[in-house]
């Protein structure tokens, strides 16, 4: 059945002529528009700064080793001395071209430039157009080539995600080309995409399958750029051919396949989908991502415009629950906003430019440190919590490579425009758009979002009438003014949809938008006591201070009931409320979330009357306590079933089985299987290990607990709950932690039975322990 129906479907695909799409909103060149001062202009600048620092040799570092050719200097640290070697040099690329292509700034063509040369010469060393920085690259992909293809679903026969890197590269390369005009780029990425065409050549459909089980970026994105990019039909027939069914084929359906998915091993594949559309017409790419799009951002994201708990997506509008230290991944955002930028440009809807400012502002802008440029991976939403950034040099993640280029293009959809009849003015940033083809240069400013006044000034007379659309977001209550020179022009009371001005615009010509901004809230999908409060677009928390010292107390908030305004008053600063008599323990000062890079905060509030608080609060606290005591215990937690948690525990196995329940990882070792993973613990002991269990109705667990060698315990799980997490303690004798940092851990099923499906690992000094 399979590969008949995957046979079918790709000569479905290459029977049907390309039909490239006309693009119903069209960007601007990155020169057009010049940021103006502003927190976006400051981001930028921190940005740009950190490039010119990078070192393009310590980026270069591993691909001139893989080449034969001796390394020019040290290499940089976190997942670039990993196995994920080689995606950060993709970042770079695209990042320097993006703002080369913005200033014109010299410094940053010449960066792309010896990079590009580099790379040339790592392909002149070697037979076959490679260009890969990964340890063990070229064993792995002989064996791919003869189609011995093996993955534990987060690696390609032990290599981490090694498609997930080519395709940053050929996106650097493609970028380099297009944004930075180097001609060379375009060569090298020809090469590279045809050593991909010879490497995977062989590969049947059931190959393909098992393959594209491991994480692959949006290589499927990169061919079809590269197809655009040549004209060559061979490049476009390799990207039809990363096509993860599993997921795809539902999504096509209009059926949710994302639930316990890692979020973004799936957005560049819809990136990708999108982009083949524009290129081919293909109507079912159209429909996947639109539904793609829908799912993600309805039933899957958080107030910040951020989605992804641990990276993972949970149950669709099941958010309340999943909210840690590890959510909205950076990454997934920036991967988001291409897409929703793709989209519209494809079909310009006012919900892709809301849901833009949503998580541009709210997530984006807050994901960089403004001092220094670096960036976060996760932003947490947890109660308390506050933010990780990396470091210049080390500790660099995907998100390290991600930010770079995220704040090179604050300034790429601002403004679309339909030929010369219609501007869209989407994002309410300070900034200056130069439009030769209509006549005009337009500046905008405003200090959006402190308060909703946008002033836009028109130098030069147009060449002819065009219709100015302005956003009138979705989330404004009231009216939308537009007064021309003075005058009133337009006004809407509907918001979600644009509010269009058509003139002959003339020198001079001064338009002032005001968008009413208010304070309001927005609720939990899964509970609607669980609430996030905003300004206008600015999605607010408190400020629960300076990262010392143990945990504040959760707050929460007994409003009953009132309208926000009466509880959260404005401060003098902008943007600062203060909320009145409704903070337990006590009342709290919010700022915009995008502001607290440095301080403790709380975003979402459990909200009650004071009849539900005082039932409620003595089980509040006393679960708070019971959560405080075990995280002021633990020495070490994971996350099982999760490529990251199981990267750095160093988790290995054999015959294990790994799934997914309500949203959340497990892995089972299976008859003759077994798994072990690495655990600190406190030398001085004495030291818990605490199991998460998923309730699997399928296995009668029968199997052994291992630390270091020495037999735990021996365990069936039986009268255990089913369907459920659960968790499960055991005593480590302290002679097998004594004096020592870390232990193995591992779990091994007796003969010819099942371990019990795990979902979690955690060392906690014992109780009563000192
Ligand atoms: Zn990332």
């Amino acid at each position: 059945m399979l590969p008949l129906c995957v046979a079918a479907c790709l000569t479905v695909h290459q029977a049907t002529p390309a039909r490239p799409q006309p693009m119903k909103a069209e960007p601007f060149p990155l020169s057009a528009v010049q940021l103006l001062e502003g927190p976006f202009q400051h981001a930028n600048q921190a940005t740009a700064r950190y490039l010119l620092s990078i070192d393009p040799d310590r980026l270069l570092h591993s691909f001139r080793k893989h080449s034969g050719l001796e390394p020019k200097a040290p290499i940089y640290g976190g997942w670039e001395n990993m196995g994920l070697a080689g995606h950060s040099l993709g970042h770079y690329l695209s990042a320097c071209a993006l703002e080369f292509a913005r200033t014109g700034d010299a410094r940053f063509k010449e960066k792309v430039d010896y990079v590009v040369s580099e790379l040339v010469a790592c392909q002149v060393s070697r037979p076959d157009g490679y260009l890969g920085a990964m340890p063990d690259g070229d064993r792995v992909w002989a064996e791919v080539k003869r189609g011995e293809i093996r993955t534990g679903g987060f690696d390609l026969n032990g290599l981490w995600a090694p498609w997930y890197t080519h395709h940053k590269v050929f996106a650097g390369l493609l970028d380099a080309h297009q944004l930075a005009v180097n001609p060379q780029a375009l060569a090298v990425a020809k090469k590279f995409g045809d050593w991909a065409i010879d490497v995977t050549s062989n590969l049947t459909p059931e190959h393909w399958e098992r393959m594209l089980a491991c994480e692959y970026g949006g290589m499927n994105e990169a061919m079809a750029d590269l197809y655009a990019a040549t004209g060559e039909q061979k490049y476009l027939d390799l990207a039809r051919k990363f096509y993860d069914r599993r997921v795809l084929e539902p999504l096509a359906k209009g059926e949710n396949s994302l639930p316990g998915k890692h979020s973004n091993t799936q957005i560049p594949k819809i990136v990708g989908l999108a982009r083949l559309f524009e290129l081919t017409g293909e109507e079912s790419d159209r429909k996947t991502s639109l539904f793609f799009w829908e799912t993600m951002v309805f039933d899957h994201t958080y107030v910040i415009g951020g989605n992804s708990n641990h990276e993972y997506l949970g149950l669709p509008r099941q958010l309340s629950e999943a909210l840690s230290s590890n959510t909205a991944e950076t990454c997934n955002t920036y991967n988001m906003l291409r897409l929703t930028r793709r989209l519209f440009m494809q079909d310009p809807r006012i919900e892709y430019a809301d849901y833009y400012e949503r998580a541009h502002l709210n997530h984006i802008l807050a994901s960089q440190n403004p001092a220094n440029g670096m960036v976060t991976y996760f932003m947490p939403l947890a109660s308390g919590s506050s933010r990780e950034y990396s470091n210049p040099e080390h500790a660099w993640t995907c998100c390290h490579g991600t930010g770079m280029e995220n704040h090179t293009k604050h300034s790429d959809s601002i403004f679309f425009h339909q030929g010369t009849d219609r501007l869209f003015v989407n994002l309410f940033i300070p900034s200056e758009l130069l439009w030769p083809e209509a006549g005009v240069k337009i500046r905008m400013q405003t200090r959006y979002p402190e308060d909703g006044r946008i002033e836009l000034t028109i130098h030069g007379d147009a060449q002819q009438p065009f219709e100015m659309a302005i956003r009138h977001p979705g989330w404004a209550e009231g009216t939308l003014e537009v007064r021309v020179n003075g005058m009133d022009e337009a006004r809407s009371s509907d918001p979600g949809r644009y509010l269009g001005v058509r003139r002959h615009w003339r020198d001079g010509d001064r338009i002032e938008v005001s968008i009413p901004m208010a304070l309001r809230l927005e609720r939990m999908p899964d509970n609607d006591r669980r609430i996030a409060a905003l300004y206008g677009p600015v999605v607010l928390a408190a400020d629960l201070g300076a990262r010392r010292g143990a945990l504040p107390r959760t707050s929460v908030l007994v409003t009953d009931g009132r309208p926000v305004a009466e509880w959260l008053r404005p401060e003098d600063t902008p943007l600062s409320f203060r909320s009145v008599g409704v903070g337990r323990p006590g009342d709290l000062t919010f700022r915009p979330f995008h502001t607290l890079h440095h301080n403790r905060y709380a975003v979402y509030f459990d909200d009650f009357t004071e009849a539900q608080w005082q039932q409620a609060e003595a089980e509040y606290r006393a679960e708070e306590e019971r959560v405080r005591d075990l995280e002021t215990r633990t020495v070490d937690s994971m996350r099982i079933g999760e490529m990251q948690p199981e990267r750095d525990h160093n988790l290995r196995s054999d015959r294990n089985d790994v799934r997914q329940a309500n949203g959340r990882g497990f892995r089972t070792a299976m008859a003759g299987g077994w798994m072990e993973f690495e655990m600190k613990v406190d030398p001085n002991g004495p030291n818990d290990l605490v199991l998460t269990y998923w309730g699997n109705e399928r296995v009668r667990p029968d199997f052994e607990i291992l630390v270091d060698g020495t037999r735990i315990a021996e365990e069936r799980l039986a009268g255990r709950p089913a369907n459920r997490f659960y968790d499960v303690t055991y005593q480590v004798p302290t002679t097998v932690t004594q004096g020592k940092e870390q232990v193995v851990v591992r779990i091994q099923p007796r003969a010819n039975m099942w371990a019990g499906s795990l979902s979690g690992a955690r060392i906690v000094r014992s109780k009563g322990a000192p």
